[in-house]
């Protein structure tokens, strides 16, 4: 497990033709364009709420409403739930409603139980609290039902099962002046009177489904991957879909989550067809079992040096003497960057000069990668349409050593749909492409999630007013307006996890804990100074506004250039909605410390206090 004296830079091409592939970007970015760009997406409402409201995995809850008030309700019982109830209960708050759609805790770990679910990101930085609940996971990639259980443990250490209403969707959120608190009604006719509120809703929790004609007309079986029919597949997350064997199954899309399905789709349909409209990059998993000589050497405060030390070398580059702890895919950019500096002696390289260096070392990586796929798949054509031709995180990178090999089976099927009509119709029983009907028995929706599309669509929460009926919506359509992305003035007690408008870390867990260390500490603060509301002062939320527009590190030149996705707006021209919010230009570790010295100053600053 000590990889750090092995973590050299990645053999890549010595020489590519940089303006070659330029062009081919280029053109293989304009081909995707949908000038529809978020509205192609169909939303899981109305009439299309089946998939999303439905639960396979637990029985609907059947109970009275319930009429109660609750010191803090948080939204969300999936990472950023669970991180902010645990520290809520640390900074000695007892009273914790979690309000969660699903049956149990776990969030997207809760609702993907997709064949082949696994996380991407080093579990050792990602499974959050591993120190506080004292688990270590047992390989260096988990598999859903790990983390699912994980999510489990923390709701079991912390006691957060106490205060969870399960199966439950919360409907409108006002603050009600009169009781100085927040209403919550919920699909089950509750009436939640919270003192405070925590939205952690995420961003994978609304499925989206591709916009094409005639899903209604589909009479056969479909699905979207984040609820997944083992009734009808058979089998579960590991594998054993023996029911598919005499069906002829489609997917369309090949993200990070259908990179994962489909071999075992491939494995046990009698023919797949796989619907691709744009290739991910997938390398080598390099997933290994927990070496127990490793986990005996672990110090106290282990997880949260790791944490750090893979922010930085993704985000940050390293200094020249530390170490890449991690050393996997998300820091080969950077590693390899970091031995051109090391081998020309620049130990501080400008960023100019960094950013000079990671063009090349970007187009060398990718074909790398490209190379690779050249190598596994058998058939040279589909090897050419399997390969990404984008920079490096222009879109999510994948890793999986079975999704390649799959289409060396003879009973899988590639069908390019990369012009940007992509999937043309669905048919009573067939799926419509480049002219040609393919019939099939199910259909598999690997169409993603609302990540950044607008924000309503994102929530999925109708009303969310704050004083003097004010809509959240209204108040932030020009974007966010935030302290420290945390809380919004007009909305007192109302806090938010997740990416709006502050340091962004590449571990999701770790951003979250460091979220809710600091609300959770002007929650405990507010009420040890006797006060009913917090919210920032209008001052304050000005400055923190602009302090993000001065210092905000765009990468939306970088993203404007790149083939279409959830992470450019659908290559749209102006990039609104990042799914990484609003980013603090000084970087992650930067503010951290600066919400830390927040807190260390003690006196609230920017935050009012009422009585
Ligand atoms: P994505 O949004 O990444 O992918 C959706 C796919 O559907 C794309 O391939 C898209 O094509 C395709 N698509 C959409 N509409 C059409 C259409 N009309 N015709 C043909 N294809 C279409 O969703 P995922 O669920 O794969 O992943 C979402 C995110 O969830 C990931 O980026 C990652 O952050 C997270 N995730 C993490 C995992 C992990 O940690 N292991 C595993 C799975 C997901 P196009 O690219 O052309 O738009």
């Amino acid at each position: 497990m000590d990889v750090v004296s092995r973590c050299e830079r990645t053999q890549t091409p010595a020489n590519v033709d940089i303006e070659a592939l330029r062009e081919r970007y280029r053109q293989e970015r304009d081909k995707r364009v949908r000038p529809e760009g978020d509205n192609q997406y169909i939303e899981v409402s109305e009439d299309f709420s089946e998939f999303f409201e439905v639960d396979p995995y637990s029985p609907a809850v059947v109970r009275d409403a319930i009429e109660e008030d609750t010191e803090v309700a948080i939204l969300g019982g999936g990472f950023a739930g669970l991180i902010a109830g645990a520290r809520l209960k640390q900074a000695g708050i007892k009273d914790i409603r979690i309000i969660e759609m699903g049956g149990d805790f776990g969030g997207t770990w809760y609702w993907n139980r997709y064949p082949g679910v696994q996380c991407d990101v080093d579990a050792y930085c990602y499974l959050p609290l591993l120190e506080e609940v004292g688990y270590i996971p047992k390989e260096r990639y988990s598999y859903g039902s790990e983390i699912f259980e994980h999510c489990r443990r923390i709701g079991h250490h912390f006691g957060l099962y106490d205060g969870a209403m399960f199966g439950t969707m919360a409907l409108s959120l006002r603050w009600d002046e009169l009781i100085q608190r927040w209403r919550i009604k919920t699909n089950h006719g509750d009436d939640i009177r919270a003192r405070f509120l925590v939205m952690a809703s995420g961003r994978y929790n609304r499925p989206k489904l591709p916009g094409i004609p005639g899903i209604k007309d589909f009479k056969n079986r479909i699905f979207h991957t984040a609820r997944w029919d083992y009734e009808y597949t058979g089998g579960d997350a590991t594998g054993e879909l023996h029911k598919l064997a005499d069906k002829r199954v489609a997917i369309i899309g090949t993200g990070a989550t259908a990179v994962q399905v489909v071999p075992f789709l491939g494995q046990y349909a009698k023919h797949l067809h796989v619907f691709q409209r744009t290739p991910s990059s997938v390398d080598a998993r390099g997933n290994r079992n927990t070496d127990p000589d490793w986990v005996k050497t672990l110090k106290p405060g282990w997880q949260a040096e790791r944490q750090k030390n893979f922010n930085a070398a993704i985000y940050e580059m390293l200094s020249p003497n530390m170490p890449d702890i991690v050393c996997d895919g998300w820091t080969e950019l950077n590693r390899n960057i970091q031995a051109v500096f090391a081998d020309s002696g620049n130990a501080a390289p400008s960023l100019d000069e960094y950013m000079t260096v990671r063009e090349p070392e970007d187009y060398k990586v990718m074909e790398r990668i490209r190379q690779r796929i050249g190598s596994i798949v058998d058939d040279p054509e589909t090897a050419e349409k399997l390969k990404p031709y984008y920079r490096f995180l222009c879109k999510r990178p994948c890793w999986n050593d079975n999704y390649l090999p799959t289409f060396n089976r003879p009973n899988v099927t590639l069908v390019d749909v990369s012009g940007s009509r992509g999937v043309e119709r669905l048919t009573e029983d067939g799926i419509v492409a480049n002219g040609v009907e393919y019939k099939i028995d199910c259909l598999v929706l690997a169409s993603g999630f609302e990540i950044a599309t607008g924000l309503k669509r994102r929530i999925g929460i109708e009303t969310i007013e704050g004083r003097g009926g004010l809509s959240l919506y209204d108040h932030w359509a020009g974007g966010p307006k935030t302290l420290h992305g945390l809380s919004t003035h007009g909305f007192p007690n109302l806090f938010f996890a997740g990416w709006t408008q502050g340091g962004v870390s590449a571990n999701v867990s770790e951003m979250y804990d460091n979220q809710a260390r600091h609300f959770a500490y002007i929650i405990k603060e507010t009420r040890a100074r006797g006060a009913t509301t917090v919210q920032p002062s209008q001052e304050a939320q000005d400055a923190w506004v602009e302090t993000m527009q001065a210092t905000e590190v765009s990468n939306k030149d970088f993203l404007s250039q790149c083939t279409p996705g959830y992470f450019n707006s659908e290559g749209s021209k102006v990039i609104k909605d990042s799914p990484l919010g609003e980013v603090y230009g000084p970087g992650y570790q930067a503010f951290v410390h600066l919400i830390e010295t927040w807190r260390n100053n003690g006196d609230l600053n920017g935050l009012i206090l009422e009585k």
